[in-house]
């Protein structure tokens, strides 16, 4: 028959399944909601290709050459030419990957490397590198607090901290967006002498708003919690040596862990989390997302470890990224967008749209124009906003970011976003 003669061929009917039983009906809605906006004519905002990178800021989308104003490469590094030799000299002596844990056989020269590098480059005694930036959250948010224990963590954080709840058995306390004052309410009312973990990010990366982490910390610390804060959209560029709004608040030695990426300014892929707790390397043996999943390749690490030695003394850099971000936040200001943030606290600028048609109406006109900004929506948005987040590099150049304001100003009136 046809099926012997094609032994790996799926069956053509596969066993019906009851409507009710299908497991994939749960999707329905998402689907309708999907068609809905691919009906109403717009080209799919969670579908784009990039068809070629030119640069840190340019790439060419459905055939046009565009500006990025939409990724996380605040500084530039992944053309950076001593990064990729890094890269290619890795590839080269190591091979392409590592094909295990970093417990068993999945650490190479270049591990040790990056983890040194990234305790250069925060001062601290402890690195511990992980796969990607939401599993350093999953890992360590699970494994640091156990049963009986708390993470109490602000309303909007990142869906990798809300994870790495979930991950673990911890008793789960959320208080209001950088509210000091709900936080030591809610600390206040848990049981004295249990463990507690309050988990806070610097930048928050849907409006771009930064925390108040030295009230906040002086907080945790008033109700004896630990602190573990989240500097994502930071690294690089806040703080005297760029280690993040904790370093810039001055709160460096009351917080206990700093989880971070390589996705963002450094780059690449991978995630850590630095301490200089004494017992900080029995994350490694405790762990799961630490140990049951392969390493990262050679040449990501040692990319990664060429980008953080240089980001240590990226000085032009970090001020031309503040110049970029300030020069695009007092430009759509000034044509009459309503933004996330009343001044540009972070390289994030998001300009918060009516609704979803709105929003995807002026995002498809600014792709068609030549530039491309991240479309968000609920639940990845606080409090069900619809917006186009902006982020800036130190690569932007100014007559970018000009062009970049001409086309939002065309864009906002053809939707009638602005008048
Ligand atoms: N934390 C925050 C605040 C983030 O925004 C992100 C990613 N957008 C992550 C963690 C996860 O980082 P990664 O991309 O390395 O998984």
């Amino acid at each position: 028959t046809e099926a012997a003669a094609q032994p790996h061929a799926l069956p053509a009917d596969p066993a019906p399944v009851a409507p009710d039983r299908d497991l994939m009906s749960k999707f329905d809605g998402l689907i309708a909601e999907r068609r809905a906006l691919l009906d109403s004519g717009v080209t799919d905002p969670f579908a784009i290709v990039m068809e070629q990178v030119k640069s840190p800021t340019e790439a060419v989308i459905e055939g046009r050459d565009t500006i990025l104003l939409g990724t996380y490469n605040y500084m530039g590094m992944t053309f950076d030419p001593d990064v990729i030799a890094a890269g290619h000299a890795a590839l080269d002596r190591f091979g392409s990957g590592t094909n295990g844990s970093r417990m068993l056989n999945g650490t190479f020269q270049d591990h040790m490397e990056v983890e040194q590098a990234l305790r250069d480059f925060y001062g601290t005694t402890g690195a511990i590198v992980f796969s990607t930036g939401y599993m350093a959250n999953l890992g360590m948010i699970s494994t640091l607090a156990g049963k009986g224990d708390y993470v109490i963590l602000d309303a909007d954080s990142h869906a990798s901290i809300y994870d790495g709840c979930k991950q673990g058995v911890a008793e789960i306390v959320r208080f209001r967006h950088n509210s000091v004052e709900d936080l030591d309410k809610r600390l206040g009312r848990l049981p004295k002498d249990a463990g507690k973990l309050v988990v806070l990010e610097g930048v928050y990366s849907m409006l771009g708003d930064i925390a108040p982490l030295k009230e906040m910390v002086a907080v945790a610390r008033k109700h004896g919690a630990m602190v573990l804060s989240d500097e994502a959209h930071s690294m690089g560029f806040y703080g005297p040596n760029g280690r993040g709004v904790y370093e810039a608040q001055g709160c460096e030695g009351d917080v206990d862990f700093i989880v971070g990426t390589f996705s963002k300014s450094v780059g690449t892929v991978g995630g850590f989390c630095v301490s200089n707790h004494p017992k900080f390397e029995a994350i490694r043996l405790a762990c799961r997302p630490y140990i049951f999943t392969a390493s990262l390749p050679p040449s990501v690490v040692a990319t990664a470890a060429a980008s953080i030695r240089k980001l240590a003394t990226a000085t032009a850099k970090r001020a031309q990224l503040w110049t970029n971000a300030r020069t695009l936040h007092a430009g759509l200001r000034q044509l009459g967008f309503r933004l996330g943030t009343e001044q540009a606290d972070s390289a994030i600028i998001a300009v918060i749209l009516e609704d979803q048609q709105q929003a995807a109406m002026m995002w498809q006109a600014l792709l068609h124009a030549g530039l491309y900004v991240n479309l968000a929506r609920p639940p990845a948005t606080p409090a069900g906003t619809f917006l186009l987040r902006c982020s800036l590099c130190a690569e932007h150049t100014p007559a970018q970011i000009e062009r970049v304001l001409g086309m939002f100003a065309d864009a906002g009136r053809a939707v009638g976003v602005i008048a």
